[in-house]
C-alpha cells in the first residue's frame, strides 16, 4: 500500500522487497546536495528500509532496524531530510521548499515506523487525489484549484443565481427603456417629414410633440424604476454577501484567520462588497439594454441607408482597435490601483488596531512615514490612471465626432440629391450618436470588468475555503471528565516546522499542571491545542481516552473555561460579557458567578453596575477587573477543563490576590492547565511540566524537579537572584 504520491514502474519493481515487505511512502525530490535540480528521483520507504533513488537510479538505502530517528529539517529555498543511521546523522535528501510539507510528513512517518507503531502509519489518511483533476491532495482537502475553477465569470453567475427574479424585472425594464428609447427617433422623422416640411399644420405638430412629451416621460418613469430596482437588488447582493463573508470567518479555521492581516478581511467584506454592488447597480443592469439597443440600432441603420450606416461602421473598428490595444494597460494600471488601495486600507486598519503597541514604542513617526509612502504610491498610480483616461477617453471620441460628421456629411448630400428626407438623415444622425454613445460605454467594460474579477476572486478565495467538516462519528453528549492525554503529539502552525513534537503525557482528572518554559518554547502552542483551536498533525489528543477530534467542537468548548493574560471584552454591558459564555444565564446566576469571581464589589461600584457598558468607547475596566470578569464568565459554565495563561502576571498584589482567591474557588477539582512566568504562582501545582526544545523536558512536583536540578531549577535559581 503506497500511502504518498505513485512511482515509475521501474522504480518500484526494481525494489528489492523481502517476505511481506510493502511500499509505505514513496514521494518525489527535486535537487541534489550541490543544489541542482534532479529528475526522475525519490525517496521510497517501505516496511524494511529507505531507499534514494536519484536520476533513476538507486543511489542508497537504510535498514530501518538500524535507524534512530528521521527529521525534516527546513533550509533556505528548501529542506533537507536527516537519518539517524547506526548512531550517525546523514543527510538523506535535498528538496526544493514545495516538497516542504510533504517530507514534514514522511519524517514523522518514518519516526512512527521506527517506534514499530506500524497500524498508525497505515491508519493515516495521507495523500487523495483530487476526482476532477487527479491532483495529489495533501490530507483530507479538496484540490484548491479546483474549487475555484470556473474562472470570476461563473463565480458571478453563481452569486447572481438566488437573485434571478428580481434580474429578470429589471431586464424587462430594461427592454422597456430600450425601445423607448429607439422610439423616439422614429417620431422625430415623422415630426420633420410629415409635419414640419410636409406641412401637416399646426394641429398634426402639437400631437407628435404630445406624443413626443409622453415617451420621454414614458422614459425617465421607466429608468426610475430601473435605477430604483437595481439599487435595491445591488444593495441585497452586497448585504447577503457581507452575512456569507462574515458565516465564513467564523466558520474558517482560526490558522486561516491568523495567516491574514486583519485589514485584507476588512476589505473583503466592505470595499470588495461595495464594489460588486457598484457593477450591479451600474453596469450589469444597464448591460442587456445597452446589447439589445447597440443590436437593433445597427439593424435600423442598415435598413435605413446601407450606405451610411457602412460609413459609419468604418469608424467601429477604429474605436475598437484603440480599446484592444490599450487593453493590457487598462488591466494592468487597474489592478495595480486596487492593490494599491488595499494596501493602503489595510494598513490603516492594522495600525488603527495596534495603536497602543505603536504608541507604547513611540513609532507613530516611523507608522505615519510607512502610510505616507503606501497612500502617495496610491495617489501615484492613480494619477497616471487618471492620465491615462485623460488621453484615452477624448480620442475615443475624436473618432466618434469624425464617424458623425461623415454621416452628415453625405447624409447631407444624400438629402441634397433627394435620395434621401431630412426626417431620414435626422433620424440616422441620432441613430449613429446613440450607437457611437454606447459603444463608449461598452468601451470602459473591460476596466469594470477587470476591477470586477479582481474584487471576485478575492471574495471568492474566502467563500471556497474548505472548512473542514466534522465527522458524521464526532459526538456531541460527552461529559468530560477531565483526563487529558497527549499521545505522541506533534504540531506546528507550518506543517514542516513543529512547534511540539512527539509530546506524550497524561493529566489525572482534577489536576493542575503548571506549564514552564522560556519564551517561544510552546506554552501558547499547547494551549491553543487544549483549547481545540489547532488540531494536532500527527499523534493524539485524548479526553478521557477518547480522541479529541471525535467530540464536536461546541460541546467540548462548551466544557472549557479560559481565563488569559489579555481579557477581551466586547461592545457591551458588563452583564453580556460575562453572559458571553453562558448567552441563557439569568440574571442571579451572573450575579452569582461574579461574586465567586470577586467581581461583584467593584462591578457594584461602576456607574450603573452590571449595565455598565464597557468594551470600544465603554467604560474603563482595570486589567485585574477584565480578568475577574474573565473568571466570572468561566465560573458560569462550570466547565471541566480550565486553562489559565499567566492569568495573574502584571498585577497589583492586591489584584493578585483577589484574583488568586478567585482561581482558587474556580480551580477546585477542576483539570486545570496554567502558564505562569513567575514560577511563584505555581506553588498549588500538582505537577509542572517544562517545555524545551519542541518536547517535555521535565514533568513532576515543585519539590521533584528540585531535586533534579535540572531546567525547572535552573529557572528557579535565576528568578530567585
Ligand atoms: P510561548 O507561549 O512558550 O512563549 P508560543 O507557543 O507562543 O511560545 O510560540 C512557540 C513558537 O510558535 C514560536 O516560535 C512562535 O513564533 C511560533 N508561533 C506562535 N504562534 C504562531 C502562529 N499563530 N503562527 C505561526 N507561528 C506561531
Amino acid at each position: 500500500m503506497i500511502l504518498y504520491y505513485n512511482i515509475p514502474d521501474k522504480i518500484k519493481n526494481s525494489i528489492h522487497y523481502e517476505g511481506d515487505e510493502r511500499i509505505y511512502y514513496a514521494v518525489p525530490f527535486d535537487i541534489d546536495q550541490n543544489a541542482d535540480w534532479v529528475s526522475d528521483s525519490y525517496l521510497v520507504v517501505t516496511t524494511k528500509k529507505i531507499c534514494v533513488f536519484l536520476n533513476g537510479e538507486e543511489q542508497k538505502s537504510y535498514d530501518i532496524a538500524d535507524c534512530t530517528a528521521a527529521k525534516a529539517d527546513p533550509r533556505v529555498g528548501g529542506g533537507i531530510l536527516t537519518l539517524t543511521h547506526k548512531g550517525v546523522e546523514k543527510i538523506v535528501v535535498h528538496y526544493s521548499a514545495k516538497h516542504l510539507s510533504r517530507y514534514a510528513y514522511i519524517a514523522r512517518g518514518i519516526n512512527i515506523l521506527i517506534s514499530g507503531r506500524f497500524e498508525e502509519v497505515e491508519s493515516k489518511e495521507y495523500e487523495k487525489t483530487c476526482p476532477k483533476c487527479g491532483r495529489a491532495i495533501p490530507g483530507t482537502k479538496t484540490c484548491p484549484k479546483c474549487s475555484k475553477e470556473g474562472g470570476f465569470l461563473k463565480g458571478f453567475i453563481r452569486m447572481a443565481k438566488p437573485y434571478r427574479k428580481s434580474f429578470f424585472g429589471i431586464f424587462v425594464l430594461m427592454i422597456l427603456a430600450a425601445v423607448t428609447t429607439l422610439l423616439n427617433p422614429e417620431i422625430q422623422k415623422h415630426l420633420i417629414n410629415d409635419v414640419l416640411k410636409g406641412d401637416g399644420g399646426m394641429k398634426r405638430a402639437l400631437v407628435f410633440l404630445a406624443l413626443m412629451f409622453s415617451l420621454s416621460i414614458g422614459i425617465v418613469i421607466v429608468n426610475i424604476l430601473k435605477s430604483n430596482a437595481s439599487a435595491r437588488l445591488g444593495a441585497k447582493i452586497s448585504s447577503d454577501l457581507r452575512s456569507q463573508l462574515f458565516r465564513k470567518y467564523q466558520e474558517l479555521p482560526i490558522s486561516f484567520i491568523n495567516d491574514r492581516r486583519p485589514g485584507e478581511l476588512l476589505n473583503r467584506i466592505t470595499g470588495d462588497t461595495m464594489y460588486i454592488r457598484m457593477f450591479m447597480e451600474d453596469v450589469f443592469c444597464n448591460l442587456f439594454a445597452v446589447l439589445f439597443i447597440f443590436i437593433w440600432d445597427v439593424i435600423f441603420m442598415l435598413i435605413l441607408n446601407a450606405k451610411l450606416a457602412l460609413i459609419a461602421f468604418i469608424f467601429l473598428p477604429v474605436a475598437l482597435g484603440i480599446t484592444v490595444a490599450f487593453r493590457k494597460t487598462v488591466d494592468r494600471i487597474f489592478r495595480l490601483q486596487f492593490r494599491r488601495q488595499d494596501d493602503v486600507s489595510s494598513d490603516l486598519q492594522d495600525v488603527l488596531s495596534g495603536m497602543r503597541v505603536v504608541k507604547t514604542y513611540g513609532k507613530e513617526k516611523a507608522e505615519s512615514e510607512k502610510f505616507k509612502n503606501l497612500s502617495f504610491e496610491f495617489a501615484r498610480i492613480q494619477r497616471r490612471n487618471e492620465t491615462f483616461w485623460a488621453i484615452f477617453s477624448p480620442l475615443l471620441q475624436l473618432i466618434m465626432g469624425l464617424g458623425v460628421l461623415a454621416v452628415v456629411y453625405f447624409g447631407g448630400i444624400d438629402v441634397l440629391g433627394d435620395k434621401m428626407s431630412p426626417g431620414e438623415l435626422y433620424q440616422f444622425v441620432t441613430y449613429t450618436s446613440l450607437l457611437f454613445q454606447y459603444i463608449s460605454w461598452m468601451n470602459r467594460l473591460p476596466l469594470q470588468l477587470a476591477q470586477l474579477a479582481a474584487c471576485m476572486d478575492r471574495v471568492n478565495d474566502i467563500l471556497t475555503q474548505e472548512v473542514e467538516k466534522e465527522d458524521e462519528s464526532v459526538v456531541s453528549d460527552v461529559r468530560i471528565n477531565g483526563e487529558i492525554t497527549f499521545d505522541h503529539a506533534t504540531f506546528g502552525y507550518k506543517s514542516y516546522q513543529p512547534i511540539l513534537e512527539d509530546l506524550s503525557v497524561t493529566v489525572r482528572p482534577g489536576e493542575m499542571i503548571g506549564i514552564v518554559g522560556a519564551s517561544g518554547a510552546g506554552k501558547s502552542t499547547l494551549i491553543n491545542l487544549l483549547m481545540g483551536l489547532y488540531e494536532v498533525d500527527d499523534g493524539r489528543l485524548l479526553i478521557d481516552g477518547r480522541d479529541a477530534k471525535t467530540i464536536r467542537k461546541k460541546c467540548y468548548h462548551s466544557q472549557i473555561g479560559v481565563v488569559l493574560q489579555e481579557t477581551f471584552l466586547f461592545s457591551g454591558t458588563i452583564l453580556e460579557n460575562i453572559r458571553f459564555s453562558k448567552p441563557d444565564a439569568t440574571y442571579e446566576e451572573v450575579i452569582m458567578a461574579a461574586k465567586r469571581a470577586n467581581a461583584h464589589d467593584f462591578i457594584s461600584d461602576t456607574p450603573n453596575g452590571y449595565n455598565t457598558y464597557v468594551g470600544e468607547k465603554g467604560y474603563s475596566l482595570s486589567g485585574g477587573e477584565r480578568q475577574r470578569i474573565a473568571i466570572a464568565r468561566a465560573i458560569l459554565t462550570d466547565p471541566r477543563l480550565l486553562i489559565l495563561d499567566e492569568a495573574t502576571a502584571s498585577l497589583d498584589t492586591e489584584s493578585e490576590f483577589m484574583i488568586q482567591k478567585a482561581l482558587n474557588r474556580l480551580t477546585d477539582g477542576k483539570t486545570t492547565f496554567a502558564i505562569a512566568h513567575r514560577l511563584s504562582t505555581l506553588k498549588n501545582a500538582d505537577r509542572i511540566m517544562v517545555i524545551d526544545k519542541r518536547h517535555v523536558a521535565e514533568i513532576g512536583s515543585h519539590e521533584e524537579l528540585m531535586a533534579k536540578r535540572g531546567i525547572y531549577y535552573n529557572l528557579q535559581m535565576a528568578q530567585n537572584s
